[in-house]
């Protein structure tokens, strides 16, 4: 085992490789508080990549309403009680005020063993503990679409509410959009047997190559987010190729330049941004919008941070969840992830409108400052807004897009009017 630091957690870890950071990695932001479960997402890449047989059951990008939706079924609870480990490994994070600013352990420390330590602790003849779902477990993509959990009450001696308000809702659910995180430390690479499973240095893309692969499915098992698939008609596994062909700008659309996956520029929602993060996570890129959101203001988090995978896609989480659920999920992020996206600051607001504004991907943006359109209270501070102009530009930095903070209306004539 090599010693390699995770930012994410705050610390060193054991991982079977040594630390080889991708120059640039590809990432995305899902804004969880905007989707609303069309699936044009996982459609889409349904249509692109797995239609063939034996690839029936495999959705590299499906939604789960959470918290009982699951692909494979309770995928997360599931590996979430082998990483407690009867209790016996609490999976607990310190944080202190004057760690939150340090690049190194921005959310604090996680002082629990990862999914890879665990294995090391309870000496296992495997690099990460884990499981293999059962086929049933597969069967429903979308099972309990739209379930809501309540906040348990005693009828006979409590009125039973039907409102729900903020900052959290007793009855709540909400949906997770989930892909491969083409991890830093990625558990199905070290799982391999037979090093069929690389990570790319130039994007940092998790690829399987087929020729190598025997179909042993001991990524299916270490992957704590179950994203490879075994396919019995070949026999081997195949997983997200974050749309590489795309990514690399071979589609002619973007004329060589980088384009989003596809996942992400078929969102209807408009919740999902898709870009490079900067490899080195000390020294983060202000001007990326990756970099800005993950690193700089910290509104989007990973999921699962304590996996110690360092997933690579990050979250907006939703506002109106009960916090400690979103912690476990997100970890000790959530609450100041909330406040900023609660009442954005003038850069941030900019930045949110370059969502599913084009197809390349941004990789600079700059903002042209315009007047206070807006004023108001949030939370108990003031929120401005103003109608500044946000610009998006390529790697090669030809300008993508232009777009105001106010959206710009039109009134219709009098002679349009209809009347009866
Ligand atoms: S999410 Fe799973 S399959 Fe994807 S890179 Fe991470 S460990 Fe590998
Ligand atoms: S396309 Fe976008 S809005 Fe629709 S389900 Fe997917 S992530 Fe959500």
């Amino acid at each position: 085992m090599a010693t390699v630091h995770n930012w994410q957690l705050g610390r060193k870890m054991d991982y079977p490789y040594l630390d080889s950071r991708p120059k640039k990695q590809f990432t995305a932001v899902f804004n969880t508080n905007r989707c609303i479960a069309c699936q044009t997402c996982t459609m889409a890449d349904k249509s692109t990549w797995t239609y063939s047989r034996g690839q029936e059951y495999m959705w590299w990008n499906n939604v789960e309403t959470k918290p009982y939706g699951g692909y494979p079924q309770f995928w997360d609870q599931k590996i979430l009680q082998i990483l407690s480990d009867e209790g016996n490994n609490p999976m607990e994070w310190f944080t202190s005020s004057e760690d939150k600013d340090d690049k190194k352990a921005p959310y604090g420390y996680y002082g629990g063993d990862t999914i890879f330590e665990l294995a090391k602790t309870k000496d296992l003849n495997q690099v990460a503990v884990g499981y293999i779902p059962e086929d049933k477990e597969w069967r429903f993509p979308n099972i309990y679409e739209d379930t809501a959990v309540s906040k348990k009450t005693n009828i006979e001696t409590e009125p039973v509410k039907e409102y729900s308000q903020l900052p959290a809702h007793d009855r709540w659910f909400f949906y997770l959009q989930r892909i491969c995180n083409h991890c830093t430390y990625p558990a199905c690479v070290a799982a391999c047997p037979r090093r069929a499973i690389y990570k790319r240095k130039e994007d940092g893309i998790v690829l399987i190559d087929q020729k190598r692969c025997r179909g042993y499915r001991k990524c299916v098992e270490q992957c704590p987010y179950k994203k490879p698939m075994y396919r019995g008609e070949t026999r081997i596994s195949e997983k997200c190729i974050a749309c590489y062909p795309r990514v690399e700008g071979k589609d002619p659309v973007t004329k060589g330049r980088r384009m989003e996956a596809r996942c992400m520029s078929a969102c209807v929602g408009k919740i999902r941004l898709n870009g490079m993060l900067k490899g080195d996570p000390d020294n983060p890129d202000p001007k990326n919008p990756m970099d800005f959101l993950i690193r700089i203001q910290k509104v989007a988090l990973p999921l699962y941070p304590q996996f110690g995978t360092e997933p690579n896609i990050y979250y907006i989480p939703p506002r109106w969840v009960p916090r400690a659920y979103l912690r476990q999920m997100f970890g000790p992020g959530v609450d100041e992830a909330i406040e900023k996206y609660s009442a954005p600051s003038r850069e941030m607001l900019a930045v949110f409108q370059l969502f599913r504004t084009t197809q390349t991907m941004i990789s600079r943006f700059e903002i042209e400052y315009g007047k206070k359109v807006y004023e108001t209270r949030t939370n108990g501070k003031k929120f401005e807004v103003f109608d500044d102009t946000v610009i998006g530009y390529a790697e090669d930095d030809t300008e993508l897009v232009r777009i105001k903070v106010e959206e710009p209306t039109w009134e219709s004539s009098d002679k349009r009017m209809i009347t009866y």
